[in-house]
């Protein structure tokens, strides 16, 4: 993928915000729990390595990734922490597991069975978690039976270690606490079972973390979005401490004109201008990930909040801009310009998603920039 350093479009990435999110979450923890930053999706989107970096420089001891792949890239990148991925990993790469000390998230005793078959003769433990299943409905042991099946598995095994024990929370960022109080529960009675706990026992996400901690009996911590400086809850709760949103996305005016009455912009000229008036062309469109459906939002220029006009481009936007503006002239799209400021939660807002899916979905054509 071309990346794009001969335009102006640039992701800021803040790398105090980020060190400082995580700062505060461990202060906020108090009980000495370890903070593992999850860094998965490109460290949803602020660049992988770089916030890896950032947040353990803060105090993170570990970091989750969704997919091996992502764990294998920092390890190339020269972390030895420790690295759980979340998502399910194909027993037939246990050996790179083993060989790269990155640990694995299993939900059924099949797979702890295949692992065993494929590490025979090859030297070394393969970490795991049990995921336990207690509501999200996605991966992990739903019975105290199965549960109980697996941990005895583990004790026998020569080559697979029982390394940590988790669950995930569906409903931990809403303020109605019912089928989180019930989840917990579930987790409260399957994991009373044990007859001892492995070195990581974890089960909160960042909503979690922010919302109903102290937990008793957790050791770890699963910390993304609000390491990130995004409120997981959108805007239903509020985070007891501030959170520092660490990405911004900024550009130029490239080119700028006046238009008349009468004159439209755009493919399948949806917009016609009923005055005469000014507008600028930006170098940035949907295949970076400013979506489509952002036709009708606005971004600021010198303070002031501008419309997107018609379409919004492959490559290109065009604003309407209250007066002419040079070419060169910044613009934001996501952060502070003058007393305004376009969250990732507004954006998230225009195109009715969270702004996870928003952060992690701006191309990797458009250059980031840490400060
Ligand atoms: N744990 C698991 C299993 C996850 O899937 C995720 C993210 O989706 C997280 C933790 C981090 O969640 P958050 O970004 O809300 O902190």
């Amino acid at each position: 993928m071309a990346v794009g350093i001969h335009r102006p479009t640039v992701l800021t990435i803040d790398l105090e915000a980020i060190r400082y999110n995580v700062k505060t979450a461990k202060d906020h923890l108090q009980n000495g729990a370890e903070l593992f930053m999850v860094v998965k999706a490109n460290g949803y989107g602020h660049g992988l390595v770089q916030t890896a970096m950032a947040a353990k420089e803060a105090g993170a001891t570990g970091f989750c990734v969704a997919i091996l792949d992502e764990a294998i890239e920092l390890r190339q990148s020269g972390f030895t922490d420790p690295i759980l991925v979340l998502g399910i990993t194909s027993p037939e790469y246990a050996h790179l597991m083993v060989e790269q000390k990155i640990a694995a998230a299993v939900g059924s005793l099949d797979w702890l069975q295949q692992a065993e078959r494929n590490l025979e003769g090859i030297p070394g433990q393969l970490l795991v978690h049990l995921a336990v299943d207690t509501g999200m409905g996605r991966i992990g042991f739903r019975e105290t039976d199965d549960l109980m099946g697996a941990v005895d598995f583990l004790s026998k095994s020569q080559s697979l270690t029982f390394e940590g024990i988790f669950t995930h929370f569906a409903t931990a960022d809403m303020k109605d606490n019912r089928y989180f109080q019930g989840q917990l529960s579930k987790w409260q009675a399957m994991t009373a079972e044990l007859p001892e706990l492995p070195k990581y026992v974890h089960i909160s996400n960042s909503a979690t973390t922010l919302w109903h901690h102290p937990l008793p009996g957790i050791n770890m911590i699963r910390y993304g979005a609000a390491g990130y400086g995004l409120n997981p809850s959108g805007t239903e709760l509020q985070p007891p401490f501030d959170l520092h949103p660490a990405m911004s996305l900024t550009s130029e005016i490239v080119f700028s004109k006046q238009i008349h009455a009468g004159d439209s912009v755009g493919y399948g000229a949806t917009y016609t201008a009923k005055q005469d008036e000014f507008v600028g062309t930006l170098p940035i469109g949907y295949a970076d990930g400013y979506q489509r459906r952002l036709g009708g939002f606005y971004v600021l220029v010198d303070g002031q909040k501008c419309d997107i006009l018609g379409r919004v481009c492959m490559d290109q936007i065009m604003i309407r801009l209250p007066k002419f503006y040079q070419p060169g002239t910044k613009v934001t799209l996501v952060g502070r310009n003058g007393s305004k400021e376009i969250s990732l939660q507004d954006l998230a807002d225009h195109l009715e998603t969270n702004h996870y899916e928003i952060a992690c979905g701006f191309s990797d054509r458009i250059t980031k920039k840490y400060v």
